[in-house]
């Protein structure tokens, strides 16, 4: 799987123009169809996902080109969720308010909390990470009250830090946190060994 900007155009340019790289091998990715279609639930209602699927020209694998919006096996956009997770870290409210606010079932938003609350640390970690390859001179979040907070304003801060590196409105917190995940923040096996990198940082 691949990650890739919400526009449409955009990503059937770049597939044209060879500049989508394969993950495995680096060669570059060529159409090949279209993923299984199927509907995320978005703010305003239902939203339609049906992914590209592209091959690579070099080792054949086909790798499904995912837009920043949607998390894998998620239900519910990626901003969704991500909504959730922010309501949580700033604003300190549990899952009941926030499914209410959302109009979400409760245990799919505790579900969510969960989830994100069990990998905040190394979710942390792999962030900061970003961070400081994203800009040369990151300013470090401050501490913001626990690590489930911290993680999320670790996201915020690669966030900002990416709309001003390459001079793009700022990227939302949402599409960051996918597309530095893979579509995994949430998804069982990620992220892995990051902690191991920081260690190796300055
Ligand atoms: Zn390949």
């Amino acid at each position: 799987m691949v990650t890739v900007e919400a526009d449409r155009d955009g990503v059937e340019r770049r597939l044209a123009a060879g500049e989508l790289w394969c993950p495995s091998c680096g060669a570059a990715l060529r159409g090949w169809g279209r993923a299984r279609s199927r509907q995320v639930r978005g703010a305003d209602g239902p939203v339609g996902l049906c992914p590209r699927r592209s091959r690579c020209t070099g080792c054949g694998m086909t790798h499904v080109l995912v837009p920043v919006t949607a998390l894998l096996r998620r239900a519910d956009t990626a901003a969704v969720i991500v909504s959730a997770l922010a309501a949580k870290a700033r604003c300190g409210f549990g899952f009941r308010r926030i499914a209410a606010e959302l109009g979400r079932p409760g245990e799919t938003v505790r579900g969510w909390l969960r989830r994100f609350a069990e990998r905040a640390e190394a979710v942390r970690s792999t962030f900061t990470v970003w961070l400081a390859a994203v800009d040369p001179d990151p300013v470090m979040p401050e501490a913001a009250g626990g690590v489930f907070a911290d993680a999320v304003t670790v996201i915020a801060a690669v966030a900002a830090a990416v709309g001003g590196r390459f001079a793009l409105p700022t990227a939302s917190l949402a599409e960051t946190a996918v597309a530095v995940s893979g579509g995994r923040l949430l998804a069982p096996g990620w992220p892995g060994s990051a902690v191991q990198h920081e260690s190796t940082l300055p």
